[in-house]
């Protein structure tokens, strides 16, 4: 008996698409039979677990093309489907999925090509590459076998047919080649098994297709030049992925060479992580760190993002909502038993079971960094060499969400120590009565040593923190304090270095001297404030800040074409020789204090490695204070 049945409309218009579409990544179809195939045989074993009568010890997926018929078959010994299943399956669009597709097709006027292939349709997909797809199946709940065919046009038959075993074998009728699209080369045998590598190495059973042997035996006494050779039944897939394996049963070698093999890269990773999560939502994750960042020649292509599997079949590249910014350098993949084959980018951003396989995946990294910061010291010097500025732009982004996550990643250079610390260890060390983390901006513990607002700070015996990135200070503006000790500039903030009788007689003093230091003030152009400092010892000035932005800060948005200009504060040392004679000289010769104000100042700039306005006019003080 032989029935025909019309497509529902919205089959009708998703077979359209198939059937025109210029999409150019046509080769998912297998993935897709594939895929489909390999749920197939997973029902039927289930199924099993309860009814033996039906269980099969050989499950496979057979991949078979045939040059001369220009058809390939795809035949799985799942399920099988009962005549209703066939119409209500691949009769109508059950499936949410290709719902979705269709209405974000319809939304746009032209659809997007690229579309298709984020979306997966299923079986539909077959229409992309055949003109005619004939589905023989028998099920395990009939006894009857099935032939349904179809031209993806209106309508499909459906009828009678012979299958010996449980299950279906699809064959795709290729279209004939067209100027822009070779339909034959699915038929090679290269082809098909580079496809099922890229797209379904990782499902779990078997998948078979004939591949070409040669054996010198078959060429004995022979005198034809052409070798003679033998198709052999093949399992293309290797099945177990390496992430689904346990750590301990992988040695580090076969982890290494997937690593390189994967990700292309030439040495061994610094380190991986094994994510083996079941419950609620069930994944696995393998993720890597390369030894030193991947060199990229073309940097807009390397967007950050792990591979996405669902159920060991590949989906998508890069996903990047899967790993925040600030960790773009981390590489690897995650599988998840939970998402649909046929997810969307857009979907995706949206997806509950991503973003918390993101959040975890997240959080196993920052865990295993920290492993590594409290057992492999140098490794982890290594790491952030490379990539603790990574560490330090996470924790400054978005005002500080991750600071409690990052801070105790964070290594500095010591001033005292000489090497790098974690603020846990500065705080550890420091003497009692210290009140404050200390940092100064500096590129070496050399050029921080020759600052004059070093000094106190140096003779108190407390560390420093040298901070030499571009992003150091910005990071410690957002962390403020640490463990309730706040970070103070030896550049621009209040030191808290002397005691409080000393800095009541310097404000006293402050306010004796208050004309003086008017005069100073009123003689150098582009400073904000002169006062008595209470920082130095030995120097007779120099230069702080005040407010938000500091000179590193200046120089980094400078950088960044943004300008802004570090309010600059004179500080002058009130017990240096420099002061009275200064002081003399204001009520005495006002172009000579001029210019020694000046030179003072100029001098103080240079010491923080900043450059005057107008070097001319500090050359020709500088000759005038010569020639004098
Ligand atoms: P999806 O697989 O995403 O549900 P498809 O359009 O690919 O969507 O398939 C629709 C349905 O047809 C499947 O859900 C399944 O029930 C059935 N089906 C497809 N291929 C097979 C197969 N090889 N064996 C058994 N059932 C199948």
């Amino acid at each position: 008996m032989k029935e025909t049945n019309e497509f529902k409309t919205e089959t009708k218009r998703l077979l359209d698409m198939m059937i025109n579409s210029i999409y150019t990544h046509k080769e998912i179809f297998l993935r897709e039979l594939i895929s489909n195939a390999s749920d197939a045989i997973d029902k039927r074993h289930y199924l099993s677990l309860t009814n033996n009568s039906i269980a099969s010890d050989s499950y496979q997926i057979l991949v078979e093309a045939d040059k001369d018929n220009r058809t390939i078959t795809i035949t799985d010994n799942g399920i099988g489907m009962t005549t209703d299943e066939l119409k209500e399956h691949l009769g109508t669009i059950a499936k949410s999925g290709s719902k979705e597709f269709l209405e974000q097709v319809e939304k746009e006027k032209t659809p997007d090509v690229d579309i298709i292939g984020q979306f997966g349709v299923g079986f539909y997909s077959a229409f992309m590459v055949a003109n005619k797809v004939e589905v023989l199946t028998r099920s395990v709940n009939e006894d009857k076998a099935h032939l349904f065919s179809s031209e993806g046009l209106e309508s499909y038959t459906i009828e009678d047919a012979d299958k010996d075993d449980f299950g279906t074998k699809i064959t795709l009728y290729l279209r004939p080649n067209t100027e822009d699209e070779d339909y034959d080369k699915y038929l090679d045998e290269y082809e098909i098994k580079s496809l099922i590598r890229k797209y379904s190495d990782y499902v779990r059973y078997p998948i078979k297709t004939w591949v070409t042997k040669y054996d010198p035996k078959d060429d004995k006494d022979d005198n034809d030049k052409e070798p003679k050779t033998h198709l052999e039944l093949e399992t293309i897939n290797s099945m177990l992925p390496i992430w689904k394996k346990n750590k301990s049963e992988v040695t580090d070698e076969e982890l290494n060479n997937f690593y390189k093999n994967k990700f292309l890269d030439y040495q061994d990773p610094l380190t991986s992580i094994f994510v083996n999560v079941e419950g609620m939502l069930t994944y696995n994750a393998l993720l890597f760190i390369p030894k030193k960042p991947m060199f990229d020649f073309y940097p807009d292509k390397n967007e950050k993002g792990l591979q996405l599997y669902t159920k060991g079949v590949f989906i998508l590249d890069k996903c990047k909502d899967l790993i925040p910014d600030y960790l773009r350098f981390v590489k690897g993949l995650v599988d998840s038993a939970d998402l649909p084959l046929n997810i969307s980018r857009e979907m995706l951003q949206e997806d509950r079971a991503i973003k918390k396989i993101a959040s975890n995946v997240e959080k196993k990294i920052l865990a295993e960094l920290s492993r590594i910061l409290k057992n492999d010291r140098a490794k982890y010097e290594e790491f952030f060499k490379d990539y603790g500025v990574n560490l330090k732009f996470g924790l400054y982004e978005n005002y500080g969400e991750k600071k409690e996550q990052l801070k105790d990643l964070i290594i500095l250079k010591s001033y005292n120590e000489d090497k790098l610390i974690t603020f846990k260890e500065y705080l550890d060390k420091m003497p009692e009565g210290q009140k404050n983390i200390y940092y100064a901006i500096g590129t070496t513990k050399e050029v921080v040593d020759r600052l004059p607002q070093m000094e106190l700070v140096k003779n108190k015996g407390y560390d420093v923190l040298i901070l030499s990135d571009d992003v150091d200070e910005f990071m410690i503006q957002v962390l403020k304090d640490y463990e309730g000790k706040e970070f103070k500039s030896i550049n621009k903030d209040e030191l808290d270095l002397i005691d409080e009788e000393e800095s009541k007689k310097i404000d006293e003093l402050k306010e004796e001297k208050k004309d003086f230091l008017a005069k100073v003030k009123e003689s150098i152009p582009g400073v904000s404030e002169v006062v008595l400092s209470k920082r130095l010892v030995d120097a007779p000035c120099c230069v702080s800040t005040k407010g938000e932005i500091s000179f590193e800060m200046e120089r980094v948005l400078k950088a960044q074409n943004h300008e802004v200009k570090a309010e600059r504060v004179f500080e002058l040392n009130p017990n240096h020789e420099v002061f009275t004679k200064l002081e003399a000289l204001s009520n005495v010769d006002k172009d000579e204090f001029n210019r020694i104000t000046n030179v003072l100042y100029t001098n103080a700039l240079l010491q923080e490695g900043i450059l005057p306005d107008n070097p001319k006019d500090f050359s020709d003080y500088i000759t005038k204070l010569i020639l004098k």
